[in-house]
């Protein structure tokens, strides 16, 4: 079409968010459909935290805030990097903006010029390289194996870098895999990047709370306090305390790369919602004990997913250390033939045939850059996964 533009003609839709919404359609005419696609907790926001959002409400906080939010939340966020990452941002050094996802679109925008590579270890989350190719940028995947749980090491790291290299994304826990890098992980990847003083990082932390087994959770700034001048640590309410949609993200980085954030945002948004930003003060100085009960019901969820898709001829899935996905492979079911004749001839004709023919709702590898493999989500109930896992099943047990 001539009206669109360059730059909206290198993107595509959310995948996740597609898959989401075909699912919620499908059900509302009448289809009896399991979403396992979307990527978003099952819990409720907290109590407290509605209260505080209808409290300002009442109070009047009805009006436009600073563009990077009131100081109530600047010094919310900087007292949670200080206390929970040991990271010390001054409340200048703090974006808020409507969910991570904007601060990473904003952080794009400002620093990215055509040309330039971001670096993005894959599997993915599916909005990392779209975001950079709006901003004309080459998103340079860095491939990764279920072999190597799903993470780049010091010496891939290297080989990628080259002198266009103006980012590196590292998400930990990993959309879609769930894979979380341990603070050893992390020093050797902080070492080469000392060595290569013109790259910068992202640090997407969105999942940090939710992690199994006693991981210990660790933030680049945190593991390698020099690279910090260079880091942008993003966060959001968004996981941790089942706030998707409030639309509220955050981010600590250095005070010019914030400011000229805070500029494409002044010209866009202007801010995220000011009952949404109380919401957030309230959530990230208040409890979080309701966390605990958080990460045993995800711990038990993932196990029960794991141990069923891995007694499923033609499935194997990792067990991952976070966040509330699992990335299984489907390599077994790879050019076989449905009932229909139809063959298998990738992930997405997989996860086609599996929500058309058992109604099961989850996101083709493709989407994340690495098949054949398909990610599913366990943030919903144990019944709804049990069903699933039994569907599942009878989709590859049909397959010849
Ligand atoms: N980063 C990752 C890895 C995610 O999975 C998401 C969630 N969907 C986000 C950032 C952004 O979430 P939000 O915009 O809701 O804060
Ligand atoms: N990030 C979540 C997911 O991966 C939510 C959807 C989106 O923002 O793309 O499903």
């Amino acid at each position: 079409m001539a009206l669109l533009s360059q730059a909206v003609r290198r993107i595509k839709p959310s995948p996740t968010i597609a898959m989401t919404t075909r699912a919620a359609e499908m059900k509302a005419a009448g289809r009896d459909v399991i979403g396992l696609a979307a990527g978003e907790p099952d819990f409720d926001t907290p109590d407290h935290i509605k209260e505080a959002a209808i409290a300002a409400i009442r109070r009047g906080e009805t009006k436009y805030t600073p563009v990077h939010g009131t100081k109530a939340l600047r010094e919310a966020i900087c007292a949670k990097f200080r206390r929970e990452n040991g990271i010390a941002y001054t409340s200048d050094e703090i974006a808020v903006c409507g969910g991570g996802k904007q601060v990473l679109f904003n952080a794009i925008l400002a620093t990215v010029d055509p040309g330039d590579e971001v670096l993005i270890p894959a599997p993915y989350w599916v909005s990392y390289p779209d975001i950079v190719m709006l901003a004309g940028g080459a998103p340079i995947a860095m491939p990764t194996t279920a072999e190597m749980g799903f993470k780049i090491g010091p010496v891939q790291l290297q080989r990628a870098i080259t002198p266009r290299t103006k980012w590196l994304i590292l998400n930990s826990p990993a959309n879609p895999t769930g894979a979380a890098y341990t603070r050893d992980e992390l020093a050797g990847l902080a070492k080469v990047l000392l060595r290569n003083p013109k790259v910068w990082v992202m640090v997407d932390d969105i999942y940090e709370h939710l992690t199994y087994d006693g991981f210990q959770f660790a933030s680049l700034a945190q593991v390698e306090p020099a690279l910090k001048s260079r880091t942008l640590t993003i966060n959001g309410v968004s996981k941790a305390y089942s706030m998707t949609g409030w639309r509220v993200g955050y981010a600590g980085g250095p005070i010019d790369l914030i400011k000229a954030m805070a500029n494409v945002q002044s010209q866009s948004t202007t801010h995220t919602s000011s009952i949404s930003q109380a919401a957030a003060v309230a959530a990230l100085n208040g409890p979080m004990e309701f966390l605990t009960g958080w990460r045993k019901s995800f711990a038990e969820r993932r196990d029960f997913v794991v141990d069923r898709l891995n007694a499923i001829p033609g499935l194997t899935c990792k067990k991952p250390q976070g966040a509330f996905y699992v990335y299984p492979s489907c390599q077994g079911a790879i050019g076989k033939k449905t009932q229909q004749g139809k063959t298998i001839a990738n992930d997405s004709d997989f996860v086609t045939y599996l929500l058309e023919a058992e109604g099961v709702a989850v996101v083709q590898g493709a989407a994340f850059g690495v098949e054949p493999y398909f990610r599913i989500s366990y943030a919903t109930s144990m019944k709804a996964l049990e069903e699933a896992c039994a569907r599942i099943a009878r989709v590859c047990a049909a397959l010849k």
